[in-house]
């Protein structure tokens, strides 16, 4: 009998370790991924600025929808199948050592992506697994016996039993294939970017950073708290990042538009009131400039002071109640309107792309079209900076993987 044929689309990170799993684990398949570009994983060995932050320890992970905005309730149940230590676990059966920063992200000890590339293509070669690159999906229909024919532009079409999506971040006409098969999409979005503000005195402050504030986003319940980095083309950094992602439809709706607020203290009113109010009553004699909030350095202070029209060279007892009041507000609430989306270090992700509601919770294969299966960030999954959009790859691929191998074996 012959090999049941089966094709991956897109050889980035949970398209491979997907086939991996499956060719490590039986010998039933004949696997092809195809992959439009000329260079398979080509951004797995870009992540983490080359060096792969490839997961996460989640130590400091109070609860998954902090750190995944969509997708935070079907990966609680998918990482009891593989989680960031099965992961660990996995790379070092295969040869590679990894290590954990302070912060919870996890690298390569090599400190370099290229390792995890080169890993996963030879487990793919030593199995067997064809790779096809310059092969671009155009078109997917199923025939009368279920069978897939897959169309790659002008090459003639073949024919698989079994087909696993994983297109990564994608576009609405790409997505158009599965929509005309009946598999719910949602318009993909991006998510993880810097906000553009174009106010002079704030960009001159560039390179500056507060430690510990908060953002919002006005008239919302988008939130965060973090690192804000000044640049010169607006804000950056892990706050402003976090709050892009957690808000990254509602910014998109708005055409990116929307009032930041930045708590530059993360405390609230009566905190932020009385450390001003101290100031002027514990150090009436000193200037404005020389005594300041923790956290706050002085150029940001001048910057803060400058804003609500107080003279830094000024006695705490000289300056008056009302710019003590305006002094506080600007700590706690300082306004900024968005202008824009920046980029971050050329890293993102794409929010949206195939419903969770269109999968199976248990195999990720889609409920509308049996033997068709989607992982990676194709899914409706997305995550915050910290190696949690791959461990996101690696969690999704190795269960359709582990399905599709079970599947197999309850038909033999
Ligand atoms: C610069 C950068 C740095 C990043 N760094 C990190 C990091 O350090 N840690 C982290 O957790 N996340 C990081 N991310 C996010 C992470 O890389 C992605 O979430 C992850 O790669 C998703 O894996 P995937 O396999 O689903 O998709 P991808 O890695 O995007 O792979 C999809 C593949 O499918 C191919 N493809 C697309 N359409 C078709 C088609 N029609 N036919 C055939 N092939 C197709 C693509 O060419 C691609 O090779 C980074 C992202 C970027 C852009």
């Amino acid at each position: 009998m012959s090999a049941t044929r089966l094709a991956i689309i897109g050889a980035g990170a949970a398209g491979c370790f997907c086939a991996a799993n499956i060719a490590e684990n039986t010998r039933e398949f004949d696997i092809t991924i195809f992959e439009s570009s000329d260079k398979p994983m080509h951004k797995l060995s870009l992540t983490g600025g080359g060096r792969c932050n490839i997961t996460n320890t989640f130590d400091t992970v109070g609860a998954l929808n902090h750190v995944y905005p969509r997708g935070a309730n079907l990966l609680k149940k998918l990482f009891y199948n593989f989680d960031h230590n099965a992961l660990q676990e996995w790379f070092l059966a295969h040869g590679v050592t990894l290590f954990a920063q302070d912060d919870g992200r996890v690298f390569p000890t090599s400190q370099n992506a290229l390792q995890i590339v080169d890993t996963l293509y030879n487990a793919l070669i030593a199995k067997g697994v064809t790779i096809k690159t310059n092969h671009r999906l155009s078109s997917l229909q199923t025939n009368a016996e279920g069978k897939f024919i897959l169309s790659f532009d002008e090459k003639p079409p073949q024919t698989f039993d079994i087909v696993v999506v994983a297109t990564g971040g994608t576009s609405p006409a790409f997505l158009d294939i599965f929509k005309k098969l009946g598999i719910e999409t949602i318009e993909p979005v991006p998510s993880l970017f810097t906000f553009t503000i174009k106010d002079p005195d704030l960009n001159a402050l560039m390179g500056a950073t507060v430690d510990d504030a908060s953002c919002s986003i006005a008239g919302t319940k988008f939130t965060s708290e973090g690192s804000v980095l000044v640049t010169h083309w607006g804000m950056s950094g892990p706050a402003i990042l976090k709050l892009s992602s957690y808000a990254a439809r509602y910014l998109k709706e708005n055409k990116y538009t929307s009032n930041l607020i930045v708590n530059w203290l993360n405390t609230n009113e009566e905190d932020a009131r009385n450390i001003v109010f101290s100031f002027q009553s514990r150090y009436p004699q000193k200037t404005v400039l020389s005594v300041r909030p923790d956290g706050i350095t002085n150029r940001m202070w001048l910057y803060i002071t400058n804003k609500c029209g107080i003279d830094g060279a000024k006695r705490w007892s000289e300056v008056s109640k009302k710019n003590l009041n305006r002094l506080v507000s600007i700590l706690i609430s300082d306004t900024y309107k968005i202008q824009g989306r920046g980029h971050y270090k050329e890293e993102f992700v794409t929010s949206g792309g195939i419903s969770l509601n269109a999968v199976s919770s248990k195999s990720l294969e889609s409920k509308a079209v049996k033997n068709l299966y989607f992982v990676g960030e194709v899914l409706d999954i997305d995550a915050v900076t910290g190696g949690f959009n791959l461990q996101s790859a690696w969690t999704t691929a190795y269960t359709a993987a582990m399905s599709i191998v079970n599947n197999q074996n309850k038909s033999n």
